[in-house]
C-alpha cells in the first residue's frame, strides 16, 4: 500500500509526465473507480478540454489541478499510473484513459479496484470528502512541534493507532509509523497522553526524517521506477523495523518483535522501545 512518499514520488514523476497536457477525451472501462459525480458521461464530458496545470498532493491523495476542475484520486492498494502512446495496446486492468491531444494516454491501471477518483469544480475540492477531514500535513513547513502536541498530546488512544489516523496527520500508514517511533525510541502501545514533552519533539522530529528520507530515496531513483512504458511503481526503501521481524535492531541487537496492535502488524524492539505505562502513571 502507498504511503505518503510514494505518492510524493509519483506526484512529482506525473508533474513531470503529464503537467501542460489537454484532456482531449476521457474513456472509463470500470465505474466503480469514479465516485464523483456520479454519471460516468458527466466524469466525462467535465474533463474534455481540460489542461493538467500540476499534479499536487493532500495526505495520500493525488489533485490533478486543471482549468476548472480538480480531479482528486486516490491509489489505494495497487492502482497506478502509466504514460503511454495511443497505439500502446491497452493492458489488462486499466480502467480508466486520459487521452490527451498530443496523441498521449494517462492510463489509470488497479488489479484491486480499490482506487478513487473524484472530481470537483476548483475550489470546491478542500470543503468535500474526501479531503474535508484531513489533518495535519507533516511535509509542510506548517508542520511544527506545537501543533503536532496540539493535535494529539491530551489523547488517550495508543499512540500508533492515533499516528495512522488521518484526521490528526495525514499520510503516515503503517510502515512508516513503525520506523518513526522506533527512531523515536517509543513504544507504539503507550498512551498519547502519557509522552512526555521531550518525546513528543522525538517524534515530531523521526516522523519528518522518515518520510524526509523516503522521499529523497525514491526522487533519486525516480528513473528506475518508471519503466519502459512509462509506468511508475513503489520504491524500495530500507526499513529499520517493517518486515525484520526476528533480525536484530540496528541500535541494540535485540530481536525485533511483532505483535499485533490496533489490528495492524506492528514492529518494535523491546529494549529501544520500552513499554513504560505504568512508570509514567505513578
Ligand atoms: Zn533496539
Amino acid at each position: 500500500m502507498p504511503e505518503l512518499p510514494e505518492v510524493e514520488t509519483v506526484r512529482r514523476t506525473l508533474n513531470e509526465l503529464v503537467v501542460g497536457k489537454k484532456i482531449d477525451h476521457v474513456t472509463v472501462h470500470l465505474k466503480r473507480i469514479i465516485i464523483k459525480p456520479e454519471e460516468i458521461g458527466e466524469f466525462c464530458l467535465l474533463l474534455s478540454g481540460e489542461t493538467i496545470g500540476s499534479v499536487e498532493r493532500r495526505g495520500k491523495f493525488l489533485l490533478f489541478m486543471m482549468d476548472d476542475y480538480v480531479l482528486v484520486s486516490h491509489l489505494r492498494m495497487e492502482g497506478r499510473y502509466g504514460l503511454y502512446d495511443a497505439l500502446d495496446p491497452l493492458e489488462k486492468h486499466t480502467h480508466v484513459v486520459f487521452h490527451f491531444t498530443d496523441g498521449s494516454e494517462l492510463r489509470y491501471k488497479d488489479v484491486r479496484q480499490f482506487g478513487t477518483m473524484h472530481l470537483f469544480p476548483k475550489g470546491r475540492e478542500l470543503e468535500e470528502q474526501p479531503l474535508k477531514k484531513l489533518g495535519l500535513e507533516p511535509m509542510e513547513d506548517t508542520f511544527h512541534v506545537a501543533a503536532f502536541r496540539a493535535a494529539i498530546a491530551h489523547r488517550s488512544t495508543k499512540i500508533k493507532p492515533l499516528l495512522l489516523n488521518q484526521e490528526y496527520i495525514v499520510g503516515i500508514g503503517n510502515i512508516y509509523v513503525d520506523e518513526s517511533l522506533f527512531l523515536a525510541g517509543i513504544h507504539p502501545e503507550r498512551e498519547a497522553s502519557s509522552l512526555t514533552a521531550k518525546e513528543l519533539a522525538a517524534l515530531h522530529a523521526a516522523i519528518v526524517k522518515t518520510l524526509g528520507e523516503a522521499i529523497t530515496a525514491g526522487g533519486s531513483s525516480i528513473k528506475s521506477f518508471v519503466n519502459g512504458q512509462g509506468e511508475i511503481g513503489m520504491f524500495q526503501h530500507q526499513f529499520k523495523m517493517y518486515g525484520r521481524k526476528g533480525e536484530p535492531c540496528y541500535s541494540c541487537g535485540q530481536p525485533i518483535e511483532k505483535s499485533v496492535v490496533a489490528g495492524r502488524g506492528t514492529h518494535h524492539c523491546p529494549k529501544c522501545q520500552p513499554l513504560k505505562l505504568a512508570k509514567a502513571k505513578k
